[in-house]
């Protein structure tokens, strides 16, 4: 019982929505129902999560890299708000071109740290020709993990007295009168009885700086929607950075002063769409990607409408070149995977882009010139239909170094961003064939 409530709670907040609590009950009574015929697991199915590093092994292996290597530097550059866990950073190589790379921002999404950790390890003891070429043309700011809480949270399940390690999308902070003027729309609590805490991708505001919002010219909307006057342009809910986890990301981003920033999430399960016919059961996405554009492409948006605000539909901050840039990231994962031929692989997908300006990839890439790359791969760790780890990951590692190698030896030039808008949109989700539209990130 208590599952399946639990369940119906973290569907609503993957909506993103506290609205739309009604069509999230809808689609929960439709779980289980929809299974064209795909190899997919049932809804029982969850994550063996003794698979993932916990943060006590996360902090360990970085240590033991740290101490093997003189190449990398461990940093502690901040303290989760619950547990008072470090936030690591890792800095590695010596390249002209600066990459920031996040992972785990939502607990529950923990397949890029682990892949992360692996190309730590490479960067730090790899002796190949590869990792040279990585080291000599790129310098990463890493941040493995950025929600210790999140990752480590506890529920019990299945109300048998003791709680089961499973992960959420927020952390585990309380929002206190004071904090600000009103409880932000970002900070609830999943499953409903248990601790709220902020969605931490919608904490992120484009000063990046805490201190710098007070003397923002920002208005509440309805009471829990924070927007702010920047540049001439109205950036709707922005974020007000009341997460230590954000402001220490948010600092190692101005750090860095990227190139490219890249975030790894999770999302639902969705259809790859056109595939599959009367023989063959359609395809699910094993991922999907999403850049950060500006105007350039505005009239190619998925979500244009000529009558809005152009911060509505695209980020007015970012120019055509590193618009450019952006999409060319994303093709290169697309071909990366298209080129292992009909598989699984063969079945990335283009997440419909449209700012949102309290999350890292629409503060970061317009306040630091970076292009932006977001991955979502299938399936969160407290959500159903977790199958095939190993594909996440070989998924994830395959689209990390198509992006790095290209980056460094510098034919990441040479890609064709207009096949960009040849990858097709995400089909219909599988937990909610009626759609609801709207995103996961
Ligand atoms: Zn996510």
């Amino acid at each position: 019982m208590r599952r399946r409530t639990y369940l119906k709670a973290t569907g609503t907040a993957l909506l993103g929505l506290a609205a739309a609590g009604t069509a999230a009950a809808d689609s929960d009574e439709r779980r289980g129902v929809y299974r064209p015929g795909g190899p997919w697991p049932g809804s029982e199915q969850a994550y063996n999560l003794d698979a993932f590093h916990t943060n006590e092994e996360l902090a360990a292996e970085l240590r033991r890299i740290d101490r093997r290597s003189d190449r990398i530097s461990l940093q502690e550059i901040g303290e989760s708000a619950g547990l008072g866990e470090p936030i690591w950073e890792v800095t590695v190589g010596d390249g002209d071109t600066s990459v920031h790379l996040i992972n785990q921002i939502h607990g529950d999404e923990p397949i890029g740290t682990e892949v992360t950790l692996e190309l730590i390890r490479d960067l730090a003891l790899g002796n190949s020709g590869r990792v040279e070429t990585l080291l000599d043309g790129l310098s990463f700011t890493i941040v493995p993990r950025v929600n210790p809480d999140g990752a480590m949270f506890e529920y019990d399940v299945d109300d048998d007295g003791s709680a089961e390690w499973i992960g959420r999308r927020t952390n585990t902070q309380a929002w206190r009168p004071g904090d600000s003027k009103y409880e932000p729309y970002y900070h609830y609590a999943v499953p409903d009885d248990a601790p709220p805490g902020y969605d931490m991708n919608r904490d992120f505001n484009v000063a990046l700086d805490a201190d710098a919002i007070g003397s923002q010219d920002g208005t509440w909307t309805d009471g829990r929607y924070y927007d702010v006057e920047y540049e001439g342009y109205t950036l709707r809910s922005s974020g007000l950075m009341l997460a230590p986890e954000v402001r220490a990301v948010a600092a190692s981003a101005l750090r860095a002063a990227p190139d490219y920033a890249i975030t790894h999430h999770h999302q639902g399960r969705y259809l790859y769409p056109d595939s599959g016919d009367g023989n063959r059961p359609p395809k699910q996405t094993i991922m999907s990607v999403m850049p950060a554009y500006g105007p350039v492409y505005r009239e190619r948006s998925p979500f244009d409408d000529p009558e809005a605000p152009v911060e509505d539909v695209v980020d007015p901050f970012i120019d055509a070149e590193t618009s450019e840039r952006s999409l060319q990231l994303n093709v290169l994962v697309e071909r990366a995977l298209g080129e292992r031929g009909e598989s699984v692989f063969d079945s990335v997908t283009r997440y419909g882009y449209y700012p949102l300006w309290g999350s890292y990839l629409d503060t970061v890439c317009p306040r630091t010139g970076a292009a932006g790359l977001l991955y979502e791969v299938t399936g969160q760790t407290d959500d159903r239909g977790q199958q095939g780890f190993g594909q996440m990951v070989q998924a994830t590692k395959e689209g990390f170094a198509a992006t790095f190698e290209a980056m460094a030896d510098g034919s990441i030039a040479d890609v064709n961003a207009e096949e960009y808008w040849d990858i097709p949109l995400t089909g219909d989700p599988l937990s909610n064939p009626h759609g609801v539209d709207v995103p996961t990130r």
